[in-house]
């Protein structure tokens, strides 16, 4: 029978059926797909172990059946199992955040190998425990919605067009939800605190650029104060949301858990 096989990381898994699971996965080699691991549930030797949320696998698919459309997974084997991340309930609500929009936003058969390696980079940071959970949060956003064409544009008011170097001392911007980009603090004033208006300093846009165009080791290693960090997530969550059209379930229980 006709397959592929590809790396794949579990963005989601849903009981179906008495035995059977169904996986969301992002793959290295086509896109998201939606697969049916028959028997799943029922084998303790089938799978063992392997079809948990985020985990990444090398596995093998058949093609989408003619009758059924389903893809069905065939063979995995664990590259990398991100165990830490699923004892820690705040780990957990990141990690199904990113999975959620990458499930969101990623078509069938739309191959984003950026992306698979930014999503794959990220559950490794947050697994090792060697890195603010808010901070890669950031980091994911911020290059994820450069990724899909979305990144808002920072260079400049979104308004009056006067450029964010030249504005003299320290002022604060705002993040203009609905225009997808930042206005200045003459222009701002107004909605300020609103739901599609976000505060957010000027050096916190520097520091949003710079993470969107560096070397992903490197960009990691940014780090935010308390106060950035804070706005910096506000804007980018409500920014995400706006423009991805949709409500992302795990954001809510996110926003509910974390603590700063
Ligand atoms: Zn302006």
């Amino acid at each position: 029978m006709p397959g592929f096989s590809s790396p794949a990381i579990i963005l989601r898994r849903t009981a179906y059926a008495e035995y059977d699971t169904i996986l969301d996965l992002l793959t290295l080699e086509r896109g998201r797909i939606t697969a049916m691991a028959k028997n799943a549930r029922k084998s303790k030797k089938r799978f063992a172990g392997i079809l948990e949320p985020f985990c990444c696998l090398d596995a093998v698919f058949t093609d989408p059946s003619a009758r059924s459309g389903m893809t069905i997974l065939k063979e995995a084997a664990m590259t990398a199992p991100f165990g830490a991340i699923r004892l820690n309930m705040e780990k957990v609500a990141y990690a199904s955040y990113w999975s959620e929009m990458v499930n969101r936003w990623v078509k069938e058969d739309d191959t984003q190998s950026a992306l698979f390696h930014l999503l794959h980079y990220v559950l490794f940071m947050l697994d090792s425990g060697k890195a603010s959970h808010a901070d890669l949060s950031i980091l994911f956003q911020v290059r994820f919605m450069t990724l899909a064409g979305l990144f808002p544009g920072m260079a400049a008011c979104r308004v009056c067009k006067t450029e964010i170097d030249r504005l003299s001392g320290s002022p604060t911007l705002y993040l203009d939800i609905a225009r997808g980009g930042i206005v200045c603090h003459r222009c701002g004033g107004e909605g300020a605190g609103s739901q599609y208006r976000k505060p957010l300093s000027r050096g916190l846009v520097k520091q949003f650029l710079w993470v969107r165009e560096t070397d992903l080791p490197q960009a990691e290693r940014m780090r935010f104060t308390a106060a950035a960090r804070e706005q910096g997530l506000a804007a980018l969550e409500a920014f995400v949301t706006y423009h991805l059209a949709m409500e992302i379930k795990s954001l809510k229980v996110l926003q509910r858990i974390r603590h700063w």
